[in-house]
């Protein structure tokens, strides 16, 4: 069964619909990558997934159970933002914690759960510092703590390395990989980055003017595009 299932979705923006008609399935532990460039309808599709954006037609099956009408809170995925929203009053251990305690969960299991996401990511010795006391690659890293704690069906990652330099960039894409290879968790990851998706992904949904273009391995899109657009965008000129 698909961890994720998107079946005949669509979305319109005042009187344009932008998203028609998409169907698509992520499996469970799988690594899926939504690429495309700007305004190609990825973060649309995420946020309709997490539940910031409303989905005016169709199904959204997240464990197979149908979410696309449950608020954001009750959809049990996370999403991982760009600006890393971290509060800056707050240590990494209470910005970490702050989503479970809006739940109510006990304190116990909380610092548990908190010392668990520390740990998966390195960051034991980091916990009692502020986000203006992290560089950028540790702030990216509370930002998917904050997530982890949740133990989610499901990761939702935006463009989550665009604010970063170019050497931290490849840095956290490689740890990306291996926190993903080691916790086995469902993750969603927008970009227009080739290099991010070829690298990143178990599989690639190229989007264009909103529309998927194909799905496919990264080896499948890369010798086999489907269109002109696949073979210009994933870079083999054939
Ligand atoms: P991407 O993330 O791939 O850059 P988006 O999902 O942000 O693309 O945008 C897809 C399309 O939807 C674009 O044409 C964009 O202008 C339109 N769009 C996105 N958000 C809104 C909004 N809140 N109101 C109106 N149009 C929007
Ligand atoms: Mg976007």
């Amino acid at each position: 069964m698909a961890e994720i299932a998107l079946e005949n979705v669509s979305k319109s923006f005042g009187a344009v619909e932008v998203i028609k008609d998409i169907s698509l399935q992520v499996g469970q532990g799988e690594f899926v990558v939504f690429l495309g460039p700007s305004g190609s309808g990825k973060s649309t599709l995420l946020r309709m997934i997490a539940g910031l954006e409303t989905i005016d037609r169709g199904k959204l099956l997240i464990g197979g159970k149908e979410c696309q009408n449950l608020v954001p809170g009750k959809r049990n995925v996370a999403m991982v933002f760009q600006n890393y929203a971290l509060y800056p009053h707050m240590t990494v251990r209470d910005n970490m914690a702050f989503g479970l305690r809006n739940v109510g969960m006990k304190e116990a299991d909380i610092a548990a759960r908190v010392e668990d996401a520390g740990r998966i990511l390195e960051m034991d010795a980091l916990l009692d510092r502020r986000p203006s006391q992290l560089s950028g690659g540790q702030r990216q890293r509370v930002a998917i703590g904050r997530a982890i704690v949740k133990e989610p069906a499901a990761f939702l990652f935006d463009e989550p390395l665009s604010n970063l330099d170019a050497a931290l960039r490849v840095r956290t894409r490689v740890e990306l990989a291996q926190l993903h290879q080691r916790i086995a968790a469902t993750m969603i990851y927008v970009t227009h980055d080739q290099t991010e998706a070829m690298t990143l992904a178990d599989r690639i949904v190229i989007l264009n003017d909103c529309r998927i273009e194909q799905i496919g391995t990264p080896m499948e899109v890369y010798t086999y595009p489907a269109s002109r657009f696949v073979a210009g965008f994933v870079g083999n000129p054939g």
